[in-house]
């Protein structure tokens, strides 16, 4: 298949890899140079802009970081709606609001594309190994067209509801993580300061009734799990501006909804005061140094 690939940073890059490698042919569009010829050297073809990459494509995908860039890329003068053919299904894996999602869709729709929101969850390690999961929002027809090809970048593709609900379904999650995880450090800081071994602590947790992900495989307490980023400095994780960025996702719509997210107003209050120490690459997880006296 033709495929016009556009947005091919830490998430798009590896995911064009893996088409190129199920054998499609792909038109690239990025800004940045060097990835454009890394890529042209396995067979993908380089493009001038988003509109000439979707020219005579079968389908289109974006990875974008945010929703200025979805606007700009999908809707400018040069961009993919002014290339893209009548029927080509289009869909964007960018995360970012759920109301710009509806939007450009609508814009598309105009033109007889129909175009669907996936964000991914499984961050840059599932993108290379292909095994992203991916929150749909489409028409079930539309779900059926993209399926087999969202199948090759990843392992769980779900369809949450028509367009928009990829997004919600990401958003609400990313909430729940980043209020889980600011819970279990405040249990395990304070374990720590009462005097337990933070070992004992978490295999206590870890079966009772305060588990969850951010206890059992992602805890924030150094040397608890030793895969976790808190067991190699933070690093190499999801870094806490993209948990911010999730949070200012979360409570934008929910603003919009006037629906409250008390817990997620403050997760965002202490990821951004974390962000301001100067942390704000380290893995979300380091929020837990938020909790401890200084080492
Ligand atoms: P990134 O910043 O590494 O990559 C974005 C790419 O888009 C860059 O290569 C940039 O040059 C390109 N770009 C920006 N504006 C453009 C334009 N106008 N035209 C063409 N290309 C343009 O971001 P990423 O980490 O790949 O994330 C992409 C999206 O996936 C974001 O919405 C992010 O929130 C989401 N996401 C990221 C992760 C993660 O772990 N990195 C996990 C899940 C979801």
């Amino acid at each position: 298949m033709n495929i016009a690939f556009i947005g091919l940073g830490n998430m798009g890059a590896p995911m064009a890899r893996n088409l190129i490698k199920a054998g499609h042919q792909l038109n690239l569009f990025d800004l940045n140079q060097s990835v454009l010829a890394e890529l042209a050297q396995l067979g993908g073809r380089v493009a001038a802009s988003p509109k000439a990459a979707a020219e005579g494509a079968e389908l289109v995908i974006t990875m974008l970081p945010a929703a200025a860039h979805v606007r700009s890329v999908w809707l400018g003068e040069d961009g993919v709606l002014a290339g893209i053919g009548r029927g080509i299904p289009a869909v964007d894996c960018s995360t970012i609001d759920p109301q710009t999602a509806r939007e450009v869709a609508a814009a598309a729709a105009k033109q007889g594309v129909a175009m669907a929101d996936a964000p991914v969850s499984g961050g840059t390690g599932g993108a290379q190994a292909g095994t992203l999961t991916f929150m749909v929002g489409a028409s079930a027809e539309l779900f059926a067209t993209l399926q087999p090809v969202l199948a090759q970048m990843g392992r769980n593709i779900v369809h949450c509801g028509e367009v928009g609900t990829g997004q919600i379904a990401k958003i609400c999650n990313n909430l729940l993580l980043g209020i889980s995880m600011i819970g279990v450090s405040e249990a395990m800081a304070l374990g720590d300061a009462l005097g337990i071994d933070t070992q004992v602590l978490a295999g206590i947790i870890n079966s009772s009734t305060g588990r969850c992900w951010s206890s059992d495989t992602y805890n924030p307490w150094p040397g608890v799990i030793e895969t976790a980023p808190a067991s190699r400095g933070y690093t190499g994780g999801f870094g806490a501006e993209l948990m911010l960025k999730d949070l200012g996702l979360a409570t934008e719509a929910a603003r919009q909804a006037h629906q409250p997210v008390v817990l997620g107003a403050v997760a965002q209050q202490l990821y951004q005061a974390m962000s301001q120490r100067g942390e704000g690459g380290k893995d979300f997880s380091a929020i837990v140094n938020s909790y401890r006296k200084p080492q």
